[in-house]
């Protein structure tokens, strides 16, 4: 089997540790390939993207670490790019897309605050419960509604790759305390949105990122949507969204007996000459 783990993050953003670090840690899980998907930068301000003038350094920096362990790894420069509510991805997103060998594509940023600031749905649920309030009149159905639909025309428009942790917004959903994944408006949002990305080149991520970090009992997408992305024949890809060294094959074993179980005959993997399937 191809080991690898395309969505990590490194010191240029919010990650824990040098791009070299995690490129080790993956050698030393025996992966086949690894790819470095620091948060691209944004034309605001922000503490967990990169900073703007640091994107040549990290573009050299991988640049150089490919071809440092090009006989023991295959390393890929990746980013996970921000698409943003009314603007997609920005200028310095879309000119970074054709250097990089992969992206992908993630809705964090939802909506503005009246202060004009903008506010994301996974950094915690007073940040979130604020942002629904100011931004959809406290209605939580219509901010999860339009986070999918800023999914869908994501999917649409750019077709990245890998669409990064499909439903992200349950981060902030302990308990149920905005909405219940189970509820039939719930189920057809995300319906709606599988069927967009299914006419798409996109791959949809397994992500363990929440496990991992304890924010969620399951992967994204949850196990159900899971069953629909593997009814509606959509690629998919396994990642851990690492921040750490430690984290870069976490709960990876579970996941591989979980797609097994769900009956995907297939995972999703990049090679130096592009996409391939791999049966699992
Ligand atoms: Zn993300
Ligand atoms: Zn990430």
């Amino acid at each position: 089997m191809h080991l690898t783990n395309l969505h990590t993050h490194t010191a240029y953003c919010d990650g824990k540790y040098s791009a070299e670090d995690m490129i080790l840690a993956a050698i030393n899980s025996k992966f086949q390939s690894i790819g470095i998907s620091t948060h691209g930068p944004t034309s605001f301000v922000s503490d967990w993207n990169i900073q703007a003038d640091r994107v040549e350094n990290y573009m050299e920096e991988i640049t150089n670490l490919k071809e440092k362990y090009k006989n023991q790894i295959d390393v890929f420069l990746g980013m996970e790019l921000d698409y943003i509510p009314g603007i997609g991805f920005d200028e310095m997103s879309r000119s970074l897309i054709e250097r990089l060998d992969y992206y992908i594509g993630s809705v964090h940023y939802l909506g503005y605050f009246n202060s004009g600031i903008m506010w994301t749905v996974d950094y915690n649920l007073e940040e979130l419960t604020q942002g629904i309030t100011e931004s959809f009149g406290g209605n939580a159905r219509f901010a999860v509604e339009s986070y999918y639909n800023v999914i869908s025309e994501m999917a649409i428009s750019y077709e990245p790759p890998i669409i990064g942790h499909l439903d992200l917004f349950k981060k902030n959903n302990k308990n149920n305390v905005l909405f219940d994944e189970r509820e039939d408006w719930y189920v057809n949002a995300v319906e709606s949105c599988l069927k967009v990305i299914k006419n798409t080149s996109c791959s949809i991520e397994i992500n363990t990122g929440g496990i991992a970090r304890g924010y969620t009992k399951e992967q994204y997408p949850s196990t159900f949507i899971l069953k629909m992305i593997k009814d509606m024949e959509i690629p998919v890809v396994i990642n851990s969204d690492a921040h750490t060294t430690e984290g870069i094959d976490c709960k990876f074993d579970e996941m591989y007996k979980l797609v097994r179980e769900l009956g995907f005959d297939s995972l999703n993997y990049l090679t130096r000459e592009g996409w391939a399937k791999q049966n699992i």
